[in-house]
C-alpha cells in the first residue's frame, strides 16, 4: 500500500481516500487543502539548506520539484489509483515526455496502439524517432500483433482502453503478460478511465499516464498530467522534471486535487448518461451504427465489463448519410459545446474525421473506422432529456 497514507487511510474505500488522502495540514489548521502560491523556501541555517540541496533531509526546496499542493495532488492521485507514488507534470503530453525522456534512450523500441490520442502518436514519430527511438505501431486489440512487434530492445508498450473514438477495448492483463515477455514496460494512459472506473496497476500495468485536463479536473479549467507507477520507477522521472521543468502550477494542481474529491461520482453519472444516450441513439433509424462498449453488441462489451467498474463517458455514432450530412447534425445541436475537448460537466461534440483526426489520410481513417459520417460526444451531466432533445435536433437537419 501506500506508505504516505495515514493508518487510518490504509484500505479505506475510493471516495474516503478522494476526500482525505494527500493531505497535510499547517500549524494554521486550515480545514480545506490551501494553494502554496511560492517558488522557494526558505531554510533554518546554512546547514539546514545543505541538508536540503543534498537531499539528505527531504523538505522543500524549489517549486519546479517540489510543492505542497503539487505533493497532495500526487498522493491523492497516487491513492486512487493504488500505486506507490505519482508526477505531477504541466500536461497529459508532458507526462509521456517525461516517461519518455526517464526510461527509454537511443537505441530503444517502442510499441504504440494505433488507437491512441494524435499527439502521442505525433511525439512518438516525429520526435522520439528524431533521438534514435523507433516505435512500431499495431492494432490495439490485435494480440498477435503486439507480440509479432516485440524486439530484443523493446523497453515500453503504450496503450489507451477505451480508445477514441471507437470505444476499443483492449485487455490490460494480456498485454503487461505480453510485455513481461521482453523484460518490456506496459504504460496505459487511463485517461477515458480514470482510477473511479479502471485501475491498470492492479491489471499488471507498470505506469498510468493521466491528462488530469481532462476528467481530474472533470470542469474543463485547467491543463495537467500525471504518471502514477512504482517509486523506484519515478524517481528518474523526478530526475528529468527537475532537470528539465514541464512541473504542473500549485494553482493546477490545487484544481486537480480539489476536482479528485468527486471523481466517482462524476465518473458514474458521466457513464449513466452515456449509456442512456447510446441506447437511445441505437434506436434511431437514421442512426447507422453507435459505438459504446456498453451496448451489449460493441466488440469489447464483455471485457468492458469484466475491467472497468462502468463504461465511460465518451461515445460516438455513424448518422446516414456523408460528411455534410454530420456537419448539418453537429451544427443543428444547440446545447452541446462544438469543441474536441472532454471530461467536462458540459458536453461536447465533434467531427473526428476534419478535428482530432483531421491529420490521418484517407488510407489512416479507413483503417482507424475514422468514417466521414462519424460524430463523437463526450456526455456532460447535464439533465438526459435535454440531451437527447439536443441529438434530435441533429436528427432533424440530416
Ligand atoms: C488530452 C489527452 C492527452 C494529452 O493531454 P494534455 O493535457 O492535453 O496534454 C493524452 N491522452 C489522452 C487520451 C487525451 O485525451
Amino acid at each position: 500500500m501506500n506508505d504516505f497514507l495515514d493508518e487510518s487511510l490504509q484500505g479505506a474505500g475510493i471516495d474516503t481516500l478522494a476526500v482525505r488522502a494527500g493531505q497535510t495540514r499547517t500549524a494554521e489548521g486550515e480545514h480545506s487543502e490551501p494553494i502554496f502560491t511560492t517558488s522557494s523556501y526558505v531554510f533554518d541555517s546554512a546547514e539546514a539548506a545543505a541538508a536540503r540541496f543534498s537531499g539528505e533531509d527531504k523538505g522543500n526546496v524549489y517549486s519546479r520539484y517540489t510543492n505542497p499542493t503539487v505533493r497532495m495532488f500526487e498522493q491523492r492521485l497516487a491513492a486512487l489509483e493504488g500505486g506507490e507514488a505519482a508526477v505531477a507534470t504541466s500536461s497529459g503530453m508532458a507526462a509521456i515526455l517525461t516517461t519518455c525522456m526517464a526510461l527509454l534512450a537511443a537505441g530503444d523500441h517502442v510499441i504504440c496502439s494505433r488507437s491512441v490520442f494524435g499527439t502521442t502518436t505525433a511525439f512518438f514519430t516525429r520526435y522520439m524517432a528524431k533521438f534514435g527511438v523507433e516505435t512500431t505501431f499495431v492494432s490495439p486489440t490485435n494480440y498477435g500483433e503486439w507480440q509479432a512487434a516485440l524486439q530484443d530492445n523493446t523497453k515500453l508498450l503504450f496503450v489507451e482502453t477505451p480508445s477514441n473514438p471507437l470505444c476499443d477495448v483492449v485487455d490490460i492483463s494480456r498485454l503487461a503478460e505480453i510485455a513481461k515477455t521482453k523484460g518490456a514496460l506496459l504504460a496505459v494512459d487511463n485517461c477515458f478511465c480514470t482510477p473511479a472506473l479502471q485501475k491498470p496497476l492492479e491489471l499488471g500495468a507498470d505506469i498510468i499516464i493521466h491528462s488530469a485536463t481532462k476528467y481530474l479536473d472533470g470542469q474543463g479549467r485547467c491543463v495537467g498530467g500525471a504518471i502514477v507507477g512504482p517509486q523506484a520507477l519515478l524517481e528518474d522521472l523526478v530526475i528529468f522534471l527537475r532537470t528539465a521543468g514541464p512541473t504542473m502550477s500549485p494553482f493546477n494542481a490545487w484544481v486537480f486535487l480539489k476536482g479528485l474529491e468527486t471523481l466517482r461520482l462524476r465518473m458514474d453519472a458521466h457513464s449513466a448518461n452515456a449509456l442512456d444516450l447510446a441506447q437511445w441513439l441505437d434506436q434511431q433509424p437514421e442512426i447507422e451504427q453507435v459505438f459504446y462498449a456498453g451496448l451489449p453488441t460493441h466488440p469489447g462489451h464483455k471485457l468492458a465489463a469484466k475491467q472497468q467498474r462502468a463504461f465511460g463517458g465518451v461515445l460516438s455514432f455513424r448518422v446516414q448519410g456523408d460528411k455534410a450530412a454530420a456537419w448539418r447534425f453537429i451544427d443543428a445541436t444547440q446545447i452541446m459545446s462544438l469543441t474536441a475537448n472532454l471530461g467536462d460537466t458540459k458536453t461536447t461534440i465533434v467531427h473526428p474525421g476534419t478535428t482530432t483526426h483531421g491529420r490521418l489520410s484517407d488510407e489512416e481513417k479507413a483503417v482507424a473506422g475514422i468514417t466521414d459520417n462519424l460524430v463523437r460526444i463526450a456526455v456532460g451531466l447535464e439533465d438526459v432529456i435535454d440531451l437527447k432533445n439536443d441529438l434530435q435536433r441533429g436528427i432533424d437537419a440530416l
